[in-house]
């Protein structure tokens, strides 16, 4: 039951090339949600036009005073970042993962939805209803940023650089428990441990210690850890065996764009980066990232940025509009309407306004 007359006060970060399609799509859905509640929630947005057009015209990706102003905001609703003209690391660093270390969302939850009328690669998914949700920890791991170049210790052969990881007791714990409490949510509760603890052997065999320890602490809920090799193989033969995976930063990164994939599209992908302690605001955004060569045209699929919408529903304690919104993006693709990317021909505003007018479905 909805928190009746909440106005949810929502930070828009639209960014870069198709960002600003599906996040605009995603508002508009969710607009017409909050209008069908006959007044039980609102929402109250304010749009900031960080991102790459924002560093061309003043040297930074994002305002200075930026993590301050979005601090007060009960969720971060984010399009994607990333521009030809502007190097990765830059874009990111400068907005996205500023934003995500800033506000400390170590977990990243990116659920792998099999839609009605989209296609998958997958054979076995013809007779499955597939469904299962990537973990992924967010704020350590391979990309803790360790390491460097130009070391004292140049090989013969050249420069030699280091990139190490970095898995604390603390890190790894927490986002286990996430994955179990989470597991303990959905029809099948089992969690999915993945490392390559038989080649890195410190790290992930912490890692791997956390996980047998914390497990004690659920008895209902089944496990079982698997290397991300074989993990890999699993997504595509077993897909059927998977309810939660908890995987490290890297890991989990690769394993949820190989879940989309096989879902039918990067473009349906959706996901949270968390802050569960709920100290600071939490951010929700598709998976896939600014798509150049797709962007401006219409055409970018906003099920992943309308999905990552749902999930922010739920974090703001509307369970039962989150569900509408699921059952409105499955009646959609049911109904064929369905972007390029997806085998379809119909552009972001069609799907949008097919999707609002599932809404009450
Ligand atoms: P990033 O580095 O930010 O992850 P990327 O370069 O890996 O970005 P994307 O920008 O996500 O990749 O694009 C990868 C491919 O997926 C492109 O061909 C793009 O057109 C396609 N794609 C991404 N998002 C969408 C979308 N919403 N709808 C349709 N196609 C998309
Ligand atoms: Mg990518």
């Amino acid at each position: 039951t909805p928190r009746t007359g909440r106005t949810f006060r929502i930070a828009a970060i639209p960014a870069d090339g198709v960002g600003k399609e599906v996040v605009a799509a995603g508002r508009a859905v969710l607009d017409a949600l909050a209008k069908g509640s006959g007044g039980a929630f609102a929402f109250a947005w304010e749009e900031f036009p960080w991102g790459c057009g924002h560093y061309a015209a003043t040297g930074r990706m994002m305002d200075e005073d930026g993590l301050e102003r979005l601090k007060a905001f009960d969720a971060i609703y984010f399009g994607a970042v990333g521009w030809p003209t502007v190097p990765d690391h830059v874009s990111l660093w400068g907005l996205r993962l500023a934003i995500c270390q800033g506000f400390d969302q170590w977990a990243n939850v990116r659920p792998v939805h099999f839609l009605p009328g989209v296609r998958s690669p997958l054979r076995a998914a013809d007779d499955h209803d597939l469904n299962w949700v990537v973990v992924r920890e967010n704020s350590e791991g391979e990309y803790a940023g360790l390491g460097g170049r130009n070391l004292s210790a140049r090989g013969p052969g050249g420069e030699v650089a280091v990139q190490s990881s970095l898995f604390t007791e603390v890190g790894c714990e927490r986002v286990i428990r996430f994955a179990f409490d989470l597991a303990r949510t959905r029809a099948r509760r089992k969690v999915s441990s993945v490392t390559k603890s038989n080649a890195q052997q410190h790290g992930m065999v912490l890692w791997d210690e956390v996980f047998r320890r914390v497990a004690g602490d659920y008895p209902d809920v089944e496990t079982e850890s698997v290397l991300v090799d074989a993990m890999s193989a699993k997504f595509v033969l077993r897909p059927q065996d998977l309810s939660v995976v908890v995987a490290s930063n890297l890991h989990a990164d690769i394993l949820s764009d190989l879940g989309s994939a096989l879902a039918g599209s990067l473009g349906l992908a959706a996901s949270a980066n968390l802050n569960p302690e709920r100290r600071y605001p939490s951010m929700f955004e598709p998976v896939h990232g600014s798509a150049p060569d797709i962007a401006g045209r219409g055409l970018a699929n906003p099920v992943g940025a309308v999905g990552s919408a749902a999930l922010m529903l739920d974090h703001l304690g509307l369970p039962d509009e989150a569900a509408r919104l699921h059952r409105a993006i499955a009646a959609t693709t049911a109904a064929g309407v369905l972007t390029p990317d997806v085998g379809g021909s119909a552009g972001t505003e069609e799907v949008t306004a097919a999707l609002i007018g599932a809404l009450d479905g």
